[in-house]
C-alpha cells in the first residue's frame, strides 16, 4: 500500500474527492496486519477523528481495493478482510474460533493442479488459506466459544487466473 500522500496525490489524480477524514483512513490502515473489518478500521480511524461515518470507511475501502491499493479479501469469517499488503505475494493462517487472519509467507510454488483437472481452466497462481485456532484461543479453554471447532487446519486453495 502507499503512502498516506501518495494515496491523496492518487485519489486527487483519479479526480475524486480527498478529504481529511479519508486521510485519516489512509493512516489507519498503514502497515495494519490485522485484516481488519470494515468496523474495526472505523474504530481505529474514528479514535483519532470522531467524525469519520463508516459509510465513509465503506466507501474509502471500496474505493482503494478498485484501484488496487488494498485487498478485499473473504477468507470465510464472515466479513469482508481488508489487507494493505499488495505489494507481496502472501498466503493467509485464519483461526476459524476467532477470526484472526495473519500474512503467511511460505513457499508453494510446486503446488499445482494435476493434469487433465484444469477443467479448461488457464490456471494462474494459488493463494493458500490455512484454518486452525491461533495462540490465544489455544490458551483458553476449548469450545470456551464456539463449539465444534477442529484443530486442525484443513487447506482452502483459490486459484486466479
Ligand atoms: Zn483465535
Ligand atoms: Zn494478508
Amino acid at each position: 500500500m502507499k503512502s498516506p500522500d501518495e494515496l491523496t496525490a492518487l485519489f486527487r489524480a483519479a479526480g475524486r474527492k480527498v478529504t481529511a477524514q479519508r486521510q485519516c483512513i489512509f493512516r489507519a490502515l498503514q502497515g495494519d496486519v490485522t485484516h481488519p473489518t470494515a468496523e474495526l478500521v472505523h474504530a481505529k480511524a474514528s479514535a483519532e477523528m470522531e467524525t469519520i461515518s463508516l459509510k465513509t470507511v465503506y466507501q474509502t475501502l471500496h474505493e482503494l481495493a478498485a484501484l488496487g491499493e488494498i485487498a478485499a479479501l473473504d477468507l470465510g469469517t464472515g466479513t469482508t478482510r481488508f489487507d494493505p499488503n499488495v505489494e507481496g505475494r502472501h498466503h493467509h493462517l485464519v483461526c476459524r474460533q476467532c477470526g484472526k487472519v495473519r500474512d503467511l509467507h511460505a513457499d508453494f510454488s510446486t503446488l499445482s493442479v494435476p493434469p487433465g483437472a484444469e477443467e479448461g481452466y488457464e490456471v494462474g497462481e494459488a493463494e493458500v488459506v490455512f484454518r486452525g485456532r491461533c495462540a490465544e484461543c489455544r490458551r483458553r479453554r476449548p469450545g470456551t466459544r464456539r463449539a465444534g471447532t477442529g484443530r486442525t487446519g484443513a487447506g482452502r486453495v483459490a486459484a486466479r487466473s
